[in-house]
């Protein structure tokens, strides 16, 4: 595997910035075995609890007024108290008593690492952002949109008029772009490898179009993506992001566009997508916009290589933000 994180002993000797990473054991919310790998964001945090720049933080639940902004009255009920059921579990997750508490969390972490980022210019959630959640229902393991309970909080409280988004998980972020169509202030780009629609891996997906609109907008990943094209894809996208003028940008950084996961046609490898992250953060230190990232999908069957790209997240923030 291609992990590479420095030492904290290396690390101990340089001149730090500290980063502050969002973290709680209740993110997981309580689906038993499952494709989505839950336990994912407790070896994310493992694998930073000796790093000396790294502090993890707990964050606080959103309200349900902050869902609220969101998602229908319904849809929130629904998951809430399992009834109806078939909406209560239109993600793809059994319903439990025990999912609400989680999905409040998650959003949460979200929440907490933007305004960490308006404050030290970079932050992490280790969690998803959930971008196929819709207004009125969940799809593809997402119950509730974090990145726009976020934002939306963000613009509630006078903290921020506008933001962006940068959606780097394999998947086109569908739910996200429904959300986005009617806030103006914000604007969302996907660029992504796996047009999601039918959960199917496409060899090239760029004869497929999305219906794109003013503020959301989407870059296909061709099938055998490797790192030059996936650069070249980001060069020519992240103009738009700059041209939003941005007060913070959100960030998911995926992990399901690495090569051996199961829904993804591209090439790209650790290294690879350690340089994208790298690419991104220098973009926004460059344009002065504050990040905030989170984890994103990553179904590679050895759960350490998902976290390994998600550790090699922060390596690539080392290597543009630290010390
Ligand atoms: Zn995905």
């Amino acid at each position: 595997m291609h992990c590479e994180l420095r030492s904290p002993r290396a690390l101990s000797s340089l001149r730090r910035t500290m980063l502050t990473a969002f973290y709680h054991p209740g993110y997981a919310a309580p689906i038993g075995d499952h494709m989505m790998p839950m336990h994912k964001f407790a070896l994310v945090a493992e694998g930073l609890r000796a790093a000396p720049d790294v502090r993890l933080v707990e964050p606080a639940p959103v309200t349900e007024e902050d869902l609220l902004r969101v998602h229908t009255a319904r849809y929130v009920r629904a998951i809430r108290t399992g009834k109806p059921r078939d909406l209560a579990e239109a993600q793809s997750f059994p319903w439990s008593p025990g999912l609400y508490p989680s999905v409040c969390l998650t959003s949460g972490g979200c929440l907490a690492a933007a305004r960490q980022a308006l404050r030290d210019g970079a932050a992490a959630a280790l969690v998803s952002g959930f971008h196929h959640a819709c207004a009125g229902h969940g799809e593809g393991f997402c119950t509730f949109n974090g990145l726009i309970v976020t934002l939306d909080a963000l613009v509630a409280d006078g903290t921020l008029e506008r933001a962006a988004i940068l959606d780097m998980d394999l998947h086109y972020g569908n739910g996200t772009a429904q959300l986005v169509e009617s806030r103006p202030e914000f604007f969302a780009l996907s660029i992504y490898g796996n047009d999601y629609w039918e959960h199917a891996c496409f060899r090239d997906v760029s004869v497929r179009q999305h219906v794109d609109g003013e503020n959301h907008r989407s870059f296909p990943l061709p099938g055998g993506c490797d790192r030059q094209t996936m650069l070249a894809v980001l060069r020519e996208a992240l103009p738009l992001v700059a041209a939003h003028r941005p007060q913070l940008l959100l960030y998911q950084a995926g992990a399901d566009p690495y090569f051996e996961d199961p829904f993804s046609p591209l090439t790209l490898d650790h290294a690879d997508l350690r340089m994208r992250d790298r690419f991104v953060f220098e973009f926004a230190r460059a344009q002065g916009i504050p990040i905030a990232w989170v984890l994103a999908g990553g179904y590679t069957e050895d759960v350490e290589k998902v976290v390994c790209v998600h550790l090699n997240t922060v390596e690539a923030w080392r290597s543009v933000y630290g010390g």
